[in-house]
């Protein structure tokens, strides 16, 4: 199997925050992949941007180090071609210096595109001064990072700032799960066989799990995530997107509006959660490593690093189904998997098979992107008829052979589409806004009752009492595993 690479047009891409963390270890490095790859073209220009006075060339060997680090081990030839497409200009974000000289670097004729990889604070002074030094036009596209907002109310606040500058169309809001191979490949699999549509909803399915597991703790982003937690950081995009994708109608045409339309329409219908369907806890101190509270540095803090919760959609397809989300650090495994859970069969024509088979679809995420069904077949040999569950591996890395490598990373697919003008991947202004119109009375709710986080284990799958979430149900979690 060949995939083919269509390259994009010339472009210019600045990246505000070139000296950041975000554009050393993802942005350019993966932007180097294209390089490689044939899809960014050599009249590409990369011209990065910060306050620090680093010059093109200091720029280059920061970058050059970084592709070192975090880029493909192969293709060392290639890096001084691509750094040779690289420039940088020293812009403060909310000063007046610098904006000539960015604007005289920008040509005419070349897709114009500024990637937003600052602190949110910097997203509007960056769009009103790209506007008022005459440097973004009316087809000039922005990419913004999240956090896009922490509550519906600075959200909306950063939407208007946007929408004073730039249409809706140039807005790119990124969400990398959605760039993710196997995130679109749900897609392929939902929409593009006859197999599963027709039992995609609540006369077939028992119930969905979405789990994004990390090992790591907060790391150095402890004073962010401490005003954050696993809720806003990581349920009200990520895990929202992906449950849209799962849960969505089929849109009309795989095109930005029909698919986001098609997702704001299950963010509207998600049913507001009870406080005994949400199950919040923060990791304890084992022996080797400090607990929540000291790494952020914040003894008294109530913020959550794991929640789990069960969630209802109020639509003729989901009624009755539950979707459990759990999310959180320091656990088992670095695992993110969506299981689709589909119902027991309702009679056994097999005498003495008295277990419970049940088909289950599992997309996994990472590690080993891939999906997998779970069917159930005879056991081999001799000994009559024994059933056992096995799963039909759709390992990309299998089915793919050398190619999987090539597979582009959620970043480098999204910028990609971005130079392309194709929006379908990235956030709609009010999808976002519904987010958080649904997570906010959440995050309310347990604030106003002084709710305490469990503590839960390192390297466990987070506190027992997100395991009662299903158990009471006869349910249980899938197996956090790498
Ligand atoms: P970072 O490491 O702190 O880098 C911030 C960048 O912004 C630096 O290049 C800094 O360079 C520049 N900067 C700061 N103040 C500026 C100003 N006034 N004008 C112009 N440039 C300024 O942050 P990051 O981790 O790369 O994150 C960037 C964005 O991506 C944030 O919104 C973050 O939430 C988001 N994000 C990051 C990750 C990640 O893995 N890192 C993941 C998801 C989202 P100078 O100091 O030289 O100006």
């Amino acid at each position: 199997m060949v995939s083919r690479v269509i390259p994009v047009d010339r472009f210019d891409l600045v990246i505000f925050g070139a000296t950041g963390d975000l554009a050393r270890r993802k942005i350019l490095p993966g932007l180097f992949r294209r390089f490689v790859a044939g899809q960014m073209t050599p009249d590409s220009r990369i011209i990065g941007s910060a306050r620090s006075p680093l010059g093109a060339e200091g720029w280059r060997s920061m970058i050059r180090e970084a592709i070192h680090e975090f880029g493909p081990a192969e293709s060392g030839d290639r890096i001084d071609a691509f750094l040779g497409c690289l420039d940088y200009v020293t812009v403060d974000a909310t000063g007046d210096g610098g904006w000539a000289d960015l604007k005289a670097l920008l040509r005419e004729g070349a897709v114009r595109a500024f990637y937003f990889s600052v602190a949110p604070s910097l997203f509007g002074p960056l769009a009103e001064r790209l506007r008022q030094h005459g440097i973004a036009g009316a087809d000039s596209r922005i990419v913004v990072e999240k956090p896009f907002g922490r509550d519906l109310e600075s959200a909306r606040a950063l939407n208007r700032t946007l929408s004073e500058h730039f249409g809706e169309g140039q807005i790119y809001r990124i969400d990398h799960y959605l760039g993710k191979e196997t995130v679109q490949n749900l897609m392929a699999v939902r929409f593009g066989n006859l197999l599963f549509e027709p039992l995609w909803n609540n006369h077939y399915i028992d119930h969905i799990q979405i789990t994004v597991a990390e090992t790591v703790g907060v790391g150095g982003r402890g004073e962010y995530y401490d005003k954050s937690g696993a809720m806003r950081d990581m349920v009200q995009n990520h895990l929202m997107q992906l449950l849209c994708l799962i849960a969505m109608e089929p849109p009309s045409r795989f095109e930005a509006d029909a698919v986001r339309d098609e997702k704001l329409k299950v963010i509207r219908a998600l049913r507001p959660v009870p406080a005994h369907h949400i199950v919040r806890g923060q990791y304890d101190a084992s022996d080797s490593s400090p607990s929540y509270r000291e790494e952020v540095g914040n003894p008294r803090s109530f913020t959550e690093s794991f929640i789990a919760l069960r969630v209802e959609i109020a639509n003729w397809r989901w009624a009755g189904v539950p979707f459990y989300l759990r999310t959180g650090k320091k656990l088992r495994a670095r695992h993110s998997e969506i299981a689709v859970v589909f119902k027991d069969l309702g009679h056994t024509i097999f005498e003495g098979d008295e277990r419970r088979h049940r088909n289950i679809l599992s997309i996994r995420l990472q590690p080993n992107e891939g999906i997998d069904l779970t069917v159930t077949i005879k056991e081999p040999g001799q000994g009559g008829m024994r059933l056992v569950d096995v799963p039909l591996d759709m390992t990309f890395a299998q089915a793919l052979g050398k190619e999987a490598a090539s597979v582009p990373d959620a970043y480098e697919r999204l910028i990609m589409d971005v130079i392309r003008g194709n929006q379908t991947l990235f956030m709609r202004g009010d999808e976002v806004e519904a987010a958080w119109a649904w997570t906010d009375p959440l995050i309310a709710g347990w604030e106003a009752r002084h709710d305490v986080p469990k503590l839960y284990d390192q390297g466990s799958s987070g506190p027992d009492d997100a395991l009662m979430l299903l158990h009471r149900e006869g349910r249980r979690w899938r197996d956090i595993r790498a």
